[in-house]
């Protein structure tokens, strides 16, 4: 037989004041939801170091000037005994002792004041279940959670992850295109190598092959453009620098053969041409 002050019957419901309210965990849709204001570190968008004070329910039992009633426990009403999932502490002013209180008793008691923590508890728990989503469908289809990893790298795969959190699933066709996305962003395509540099002999001799850029200055006698002239041979490729013959035009790619006389430059397949002289035009390339 209870005698305190707090029981049921006895408690006078002016005397206390509403200081938090805490849920247990539950589950809610079928996904498993934890408890949120009970342990702050936990629920993380309100994590406290030090852990003591007023940031938790476990933070107040932390705090050695916070004395919880004798009776009831975490879940468990001080007043009548109920457990419960959604409860409150109240704190009974005159002797300043703290109480479990589960939300039907509450009902009973002076108004109170839930709304922060209630924005604060479903937002906690869409993003926790938001998660679950999210833990669920890569599980079901492999090779997903390296593909949401790029969620940061691509918009596309950012809207489909937020999608799967949303409603958890993706078409067959979408899960092969986020795939697809991401394997671009892992393997990107390798820039094409140089080719392997053809050498020449020095000296003079005969090239087929073509110009690909032009650049004009102002030399001692004259205006005079000159050009990187490109030969190919074998997949190999030697670069000439020298004068655009005259006859060649302005155009570039056109393939042409030159006889020019060559000398090495600084990098293997690289020559400088000398006196050179168109001797052919042959097709735009
Ligand atoms: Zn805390
Ligand atoms: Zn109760």
């Amino acid at each position: 037989m209870r005698t305190d002050i707090h029981r049921k019957g006895a408690i006078i419901p002016t005397d206390y004041q509403y200081v938090m309210s805490y849920s247990l965990a539950t589950s809610q849709e079928g996904w498993a939801v934890p408890s949120y204001n009970v342990n702050c570190n936990l629920d993380t968008n309100h994590a406290v170091k030090g852990h003591t004070g007023n940031c938790c329910l476990i933070g107040m039992f932390n705090d050695p000037t916070k004395k919880f009633a004798k009776h009831g426990s975490t879940g468990k009403c001080t007043i009548c005994g109920a457990a419960y999932i959604y409860g409150d502490v109240w704190q009974h002013i005159p002797t300043g002792e703290y109480i479990h209180v589960g939300h039907d008793c509450a009902d009973k008691m002076q108004s109170q004041d839930r709304r922060a923590f209630e924005h604060g508890r479903v937002k906690f728990i869409n993003g926790q279940i938001r998660l679950a989503r999210l833990e669920q469908f890569c599980k079901d289809n492999p090779g997903m959670d390296v593909v949401f990893a790029q969620h940061d790298k691509n918009h596309i795969i950012a809207d489909m992850r937020s999608k799967v959190m949303e409603w958890g699933n993706l078409s067959e066709k979408q899960i092969a295109f986020a795939k697809k996305l991401a394997d671009t962003i892992i393997n990107p395509v390798p820039v094409a190598d140089e080719p392997e540099p053809l050498l020449l002999k020095e000296g003079r001799g005969e090239y087929t092959g073509r110009f690909v850029n032009f650049k004009g200055s102002e030399g001692p006698y004259g205006w005079v453009t000159k050009g990187l002239f490109i030969v190919e041979q074998d997949g190999k490729q030697a670069k000439i620098w020298m004068t655009v013959p005259s006859g060649y035009g302005d155009e570039k790619n056109v393939e042409a053969v030159i006889m020019v006389a060559l000398s090495k430059g600084d990098k293997a397949g690289f020559y400088f041409g000398n006196r050179p002289k168109l001797l052919k035009v042959l097709d735009t390339v």
